[in-house]
């Protein structure tokens, strides 16, 4: 059915593709007389053609974890301006001017203006292409990726590092002596709230303290998974005792789930023992699946349920999912 002045008509969809050239048509016509009612070359939509890599001096990770930046390439360019600009994430920077380049050579020194600009956007682009490998691209066809706005040296946000403003669709990340934007785990953590608020809103005003808890652990997660270690915020709290790690064997869910930090924390660990036990790859894809199981008056038995769910519909067996036993282990060992 194709939407016409109102109403539903009849149409084909077609298809046409070139071998050695960058065309893409997708095409719908009419059915009764093959009238053609819309037309569209995705390739062109899809940037091919222009430049489509880049490249950027950044921390891989962070700066405690590689102590000198390197050159990344970068890539999703979706502005001919040369901006820091993809379909989802745009970097912009709290005060002054946005970084260009028109050749995308984003190779700038620590010391250079623009540098977090870029650092944020390697992370945040790395974080895309997890969670769109993870979730499908249907992700980011609505708020708050249209595109999210990544503001980096915000002074406003210091004293949190990093926060996610889910009413403004944007990131904001500190300045000062440790700027956000050059931790990884920190960026990818952010990301990950708005993934969460875009599928399961546990990030609601009215959300149930273990919603809230669960949205952080999450956070911590992602990031763990991302970079295949344990630890949150190493560098950009410096002090042991404010960062996390969710390969602690002491943390348990907590009767009292007040601290939405404590909660998180041994969530995070909960899924980090599940993907010690099924390997990366399935414990991701049924930890972020169980988003569409969960919202935000979630209680720990709704949790555990939602792990389930979601390994019942990506990995089912006969009757349950394929995972049950391991799923009930984890859980009530962070219990
Ligand atoms: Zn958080």
């Amino acid at each position: 059915m194709f939407p016409l002045e109102g109403r539903g008509i009849w149409a084909f969809r077609s298809r046409v593709t070139h071998r050695s050239r960058p065309v893409d048509v997708r095409a719908y016509v009419r059915a009764d007389d093959l009238d053609l009612l819309y037309a569209q070359d995705v390739s062109c939509a899809a940037g091919v053609g222009r430049t489509q890599f880049g490249e950027g001096r950044v921390f891989p990770v962070n700066p405690a974890r590689n102590p000198s930046p390197e050159v990344v390439r970068l890539s999703g360019f979706a502005d001919d301006g040369g901006r820091l600009v993809t379909a989802q994430v745009t970097l912009v920077p709290a005060g002054g001017t946005a970084v260009r380049s028109a050749r995308h050579d984003f190779r700038r020194e620590p010391t250079d203006s623009g540098f977090e600009e870029v650092c944020a956007f390697h992370h945040m682009t790395t974080a895309v292409r997890f969670f769109d490998e993870l979730l499908g691209p249907d992700l980011f066809t609505d708020r708050p990726f249209l595109p999210l706005r990544v503001r980096v040296q915000d002074r406003a946000v210091r004293a949190r590092v990093g926060v996610f403003l889910p009413g403004l669709a944007t990131i904001a990340l500190a300045d000062g002596q440790l700027p956000a934007a050059r931790s990884g785990d920190i960026c990818i953590h952010e990301f990950a709230h708005a993934v969460v608020h875009r599928i399961a809103r546990l990030d609601d005003e009215f959300a149930s303290p273990v919603a809230a808890g669960l949205n952080e652990g999450f956070g911590d997660y992602a990031q763990a998974t991302v970079y295949d270690d344990p630890r949150f915020g190493d560098w950009a709290r410096q002090q042991p005792n404010r960062a996390r790690n969710c390969a602690d064997p002491t943390l348990r869910l907590p009767a009292d789930p007040s601290d939405r930090y404590e909660v998180g924390a041994a969530w995070a660990a909960l899924l980090w023992d599940l993907r010690s036990s099924l390997g990366r790859g399935i414990a991701d894809a049924i930890a972020f699946h169980a988003l569409h199981f969960l919202d935000a008056h979630c209680d720990y038995q709704d949790a555990r349920e939602a792990l389930h769910l979601a390994d019942l519909a990506l990995f089912r067996t006969r009757r349950a999912g394929r995972h049950r036993t391991e799923i009930d282990r984890v859980f009530d060992g962070r219990t």
